[in-house]
């Protein structure tokens, strides 16, 4: 029997699955906190890998979905600031040379995109727009059946675009960026300033927020609340109206568990996409969803990954993503 490994590294938590070949079944699937005091991250990754690791079967290859900003053509991290020790750490060589098989290494938001174009809300369109809204905003862009990496990987990073120049500061150190104004941090520190100017709000004031909270305070009908969810879903219908400019896709697939706040956020996007798209021609037939996959898109990004990218020729030649299972 054969197996690839997924792996998803994430800024609190490392998950691996071994997957036996033609199925997105795991046959082991095991997770653990990325930090523990006295061991590093790295360390643990590999670890992880090896007790879910097949014996006396053959294991083809091994994928990891990683935060980037990352080279994917060398698995090169360049920095991730939520995981201690990767920075240009070379983790696609390392983990080859440590269990002897190919190894990709990809960006989470761009093996996400891949994960729901091939098997959840993205299925059946060539041409696709990825984004996903949590604690940051990460993107991956599907054109004519093949992901954009651009010339060293770094492509498609739709989470920061200026969109307000003198606006708040981004994690990446740059003002007014897309993430900076519409992400989860973003919505709860705008219902906070909002709070202290003397809005009226079901929310505590002077108490750190959520935009989980947020979103709940908008269910039961928080005005301060709606518009904090209506005020991101602007931000995030301008610059998705830019992108369709840039790639006109057919679909567009929203991910991330800010997109739970529903009509709140999607329908001020809605009415933004249309505000400043270019012409309804850009809008003519568009679909736009919210993901399917939920928490198990980056280990399917990454079996993906494994699976379909040719790991092992993968710094050679573009990506292939028309392949089948
Ligand atoms: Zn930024």
């Amino acid at each position: 029997m054969s197996f690839h490994i997924a792996v998803d590294l994430g800024g609190t938590q490392i998950r691996a699955g071994l997957y036996p070949t033609g199925t997105l079944q795991p046959e082991k699937l095991e997770r653990i906190p990325t930090h523990s005091a006295g061991e590093m991250p790295l360390a643990r990754l590999l670890d992880l890998i090896t007790t879910i690791y097949p014996t006396n079967d053959q294991l083809l290859g091994i994928g990891v979905s990683a935060p980037g900003p990352l080279d994917p053509f060398s698995g090169t991290i360049l920095t991730a600031p939520n995981v201690k020790g990767f920075t240009n750490l070379p983790l696609r060589q390392i983990i080859e040379e440590h269990f002897g098989v190919p190894v990709a290494v990809g960006n989470d938001a761009n093996l996400a995109a891949l994960a729901e174009w091939k098997y959840g809300a993205g299925q059946g369109f060539h041409n696709l727009i990825y984004m996903t809204i949590s604690t940051g905003i990460g993107a991956g862009v599907i054109l004519g059946d093949r992901l954009v990496l651009g010339e060293r990987g770094l492509a498609t990073e739709l989470g920061h675009v200026t969109v307000l120049p003198d606006g708040p500061l981004c994690p990446c150190g740059q003002y007014g960026h897309l993430e900076a104004v519409a992400a989860g941090p973003a919505i709860a520190r705008w219902t906070e300033a909002q709070i202290i100017s003397g809005e009226a709000s079901c929310l505590p004031a002077g108490q750190p927020l959520t935009a989980k909270l947020v979103g709940e305070a908008a269910n039961t009908g928080d005005q301060l609340a709606i518009r904090a969810l209506e005020h991101a879903g602007h931000w995030i219908g301008l610059a998705l109206a830019n992108y369709l400019h840039i790639f006109n896709p057919a679909a567009i697939v929203l991910g991330g568990g800010v997109t739970r706040s529903g009509e709140y956020l999607l329908g001020p996007l809605r009415q933004a996409l249309k505000k400043y798209a270019l012409s309804e021609y850009y809008l003519d037939g568009l679909t736009l969803a919210t993901a399917t996959l939920g928490d198990e898109v980056g280990l399917t990004g990454a079996l993906i990954l494994a699976r379909e990218l040719d790991a092992a020729s993968y710094s050679q030649k573009p990506i292939d993503t028309t392949k089948t299972l």
